[in-house]
């Protein structure tokens, strides 16, 4: 059985991920904001470098997993939080992990979403966060609107996994992402009860192939099998659970 560290496991996909891993007999080091075995604020620095050395005191023999599934939705604000807890956590917690997972040549599984295409590879706010430059990033964005600062994070998350795969995998880890498309969870809740934002998600979800939206526990099957041995040649691999919408919007790209 294995030993998995994630983040935003109180909830929503996270939620439903970690209560599968314990089903079937593994141990997970939940650390969140709300409720956990290890609370933090990963929105700064201070509460992610606690993080890491609450995860590393519980797992001196190293990790199976880390998956960084904490983020807030478009219509968090400040804006700035966005960045910084759906992309500089995420990174900064990765790093701070590294040697543990690759201990084990264990797997860390990022959470993209489908929307990470609709913001342009060039798009300012997406190279400053792959930059590294967290006060400029927020500066950044906080002239910018909630749509761009959530799909321009999910965008640099994706493009750090795939620029650190080779990096990662001399290390011993395993990378991958997966980027779900609309999912019931309080997160989308949060967006539904935005009259602007709420409308346009309702209006996608409509358009979406195999239909509508998705329950947590369907993103979170595919990631447990990421996280698998039997997923054990999967490196570098964005795995879309939308429902068919990237493939709908990008049919020529993949
Ligand atoms: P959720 O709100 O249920 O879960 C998010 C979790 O992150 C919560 O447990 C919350 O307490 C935690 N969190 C938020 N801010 C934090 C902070 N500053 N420090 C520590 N923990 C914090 O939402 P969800 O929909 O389950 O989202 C999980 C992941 O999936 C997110 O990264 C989200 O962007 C991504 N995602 C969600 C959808 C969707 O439609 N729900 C689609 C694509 C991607």
């Amino acid at each position: 059985m294995g030993l998995y560290a994630m983040t935003g496991g109180a909830t929503g996909i996270g939620g439903e991920l970690r209560k599968q891993l314990l089903e079937r007999g593994h141990e997970v080091i939940s650390v969140d904001i709300k409720e956990g075995d290890i609370i933090a604020d990963l929105s700064n620095r201070e509460g992610r470098e606690a993080a890491i050395a609450g995860i590393r005191e519980r797992a001196p023999e190293g990790l199976d997993g880390f998956i960084p599934c904490a983020g807030l939705p478009p219509v968090a604000r400040p804006l700035g939080l966005i960045p910084a807890v759906n992309y500089f956590a995420v990174v900064e917690m990765a790093e701070g992990l590294r040697d543990l997972v690759g201990q084990r040549r264990g797997s860390m599984l990022l959470v993209a979403s489908n929307s990470a295409p609709m913001v342009p590879k060039d798009d300012p706010y997406v190279e400053l966060c792959l930059a590294g430059d967290e006060a400029a990033t927020i500066e950044d964005i906080s002239g910018k609107d909630g749509h761009t600062a959530y799909a321009g994070s999910k965008r640099a998350v994706t493009a750090w996994m795939r620029r650190n795969v080779v990096d990662y995998a001399k290390a011993g880890v395993r990378l991958n992402a997966v980027a779900p498309g609309i999912t019931m969870t309080p997160l989308t809740e949060q967006v539904y009860a935005d009259e602007e934002l709420g409308q346009a998600m309702r209006d996608f979800g409509d358009m979406v192939p195999w239909g509508g939206t998705a329950q947590p526990d369907q993103i979170a099957n595919v990631m447990r099998f990421l996280l698998s041995e039997e997923a054990d040649f999967v490196c570098g691999s964005v795995y879309f659970i939308d429902g068919g919408s990237d493939a709908m919007l990008r049919p020529d790209d993949f």
